[in-house]
């Protein structure tokens, strides 16, 4: 089978490697959007455009054209979409798994996009717990009442049916609520690496307790397996987050963090602001999984707590269960479409900096507004 290569970086030269010693494929060239790259070889392999691949495809000098895994996966399929629209054929279009190339597994295996189980991204709540109540808050974790607490046997249920019909997940997050909050969490990090190997895995924390909860079996859980903090700062604990820094630096944690100063309205309250794409797959990969069910966002997912503590009527969705799809692509398909909450929606522009309310952290001061964009 002659093939080209998608792209001629690191990663490509890495797949190549392994191609080379498969008896039945020859590799005919690379093919990288990087106008510098063209002209070059790698092993005597050229490099050339994508128009210039389609070309010798058209004339039968290429037949399939492969794309490794080890990128993230939105840049997989949206390379994908720009072969298909050049001219490629759905089924000339291969995806070469990720386990073969990391060495996890020695037979190859090739996937067509409607084979290709991979997702970007999901994140989780490991507790609808929180030590703040930010108004506003895009998981309304705040309005979420203490019955509703995650059951985490439910979760590794869910967690491991979700293995079953998505096998690499390129970031996962575990969220909340504060997940530090958890006596779960040590346990929660072992699972979802044991599951997805190869996934970047953070826990999503306002970091304020992390000098306290992360001890012990945590600590030596999160260095071993790989694990970082995603911290957000928000202003009621400004004053802490240098400690903070310096304590995770002292015991080896990989952390990132991101400073808060107010918070983004995710909501519109009328449905004038019509959502202008036919699926949401390019403007919302915020994937949540929550009860055994996938939501492309977290305000589909949790949008009925604030309806109910609001009393309001904003569009509910029953998102995508996962003990009732029998394939990943049929799952893929109906995650991305379009919602009518989607006409309400101002969650996919939250991260522009225009219009962030003051930051508010008390029960009692939390109404209905803080969740809903002012144009006033
Ligand atoms: S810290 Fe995060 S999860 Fe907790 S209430 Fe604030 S925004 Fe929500
Ligand atoms: S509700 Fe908003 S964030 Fe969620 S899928 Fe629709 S447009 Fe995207």
């Amino acid at each position: 089978m002659k093939v080209c290569i998608k792209t001629a970086g690191v990663t490509s030269r890495k797949l190549y490697k392994k191609l080379k010693q498969e008896k039945d494929i020859m590799v005919v060239s690379f093919t990288d959007n990087d106008t510098n790259k063209w002209g070059e070889c790698i092993d005597g392999i050229p490099v050339e455009s994508a128009l210039s691949a389609v070309e010798k495809y058209k004339a039968g000098e290429l037949e399939k054209i492969v794309i490794g895994t080890e990128m993230p996966v939105k840049i997989c399929r949206s390379m994908y979409k720009e072969l298909m629209e050049i001219g490629f054929a759905q089924k000339d279009i291969l995806f070469l798994s990720i386990d073969y190339l990391k060495g996890d597994r020695k037979e190859r295996t090739f996937m067509t996009y409607e084979n290709f189980n991979y997702l970007q991204y999901l994140e989780f709540h490991l507790t609808n717990r929180c030590n703040l109540d930010c108004a506003g808050c895009s998981h309304f974790v705040p309005l979420i009442p203490n019955e509703e607490e995650i059951d985490f046997d439910d979760l590794k249920k869910g967690l491991l049916r979700l293995k079953e019909v998505v096998a690499h997940i390129s970031v996962i997050r575990i969220m909340g609520g504060e997940p530090l909050l958890s006596p779960h969490l040590a346990e929660c990090c072992l699972l979802v690496r044991k599951l997805y190997p190869h996934a970047r895995i953070a826990i999503a924390t306002n970091g304020s307790l992390a000098d306290k909860k992360i001890q012990g079996e945590l600590a030596d859980t999160l260095k071993r397996e790989n694990i970082a903090l995603d911290i957000t700062c928000y202003p009621v604990f400004y004053e802490k987050y240098d400690s903070i820094a310096a304590f995770l630096k002292r015991n080896q944690l990989n952390f990132y963090m991101d400073v808060r100063w107010g918070m983004c309205p995710v909501l519109h309250a009328d449905n004038e602001h019509k959502f202008r794409h036919d699926t949401v797959e390019l403007t919302c990969e915020c994937i949540n999984l929550y009860k055994g069910r996938l939501y492309p966002c977290p305000l589909l997912a949790f949008i009925p707590y604030f309806n109910r503590h609001f009393n309001q009527n904003y569009p509910e969705d029953k998102g995508v269960d996962l003990y009732e799809i029998s394939s990943f692509y049929e799952m893929y398909c109906s995650l991305f479409k379009v919602r009518a909450l989607c006409d309400h929606c101002d969650n996919y522009e939250m991260f522009s900096s225009r219009n962030r309310n003051e930051f508010k952290s008390y029960r009692k001061d939390m109404g209905m507004d803080d969740w809903i964009q002012d144009y006033k």
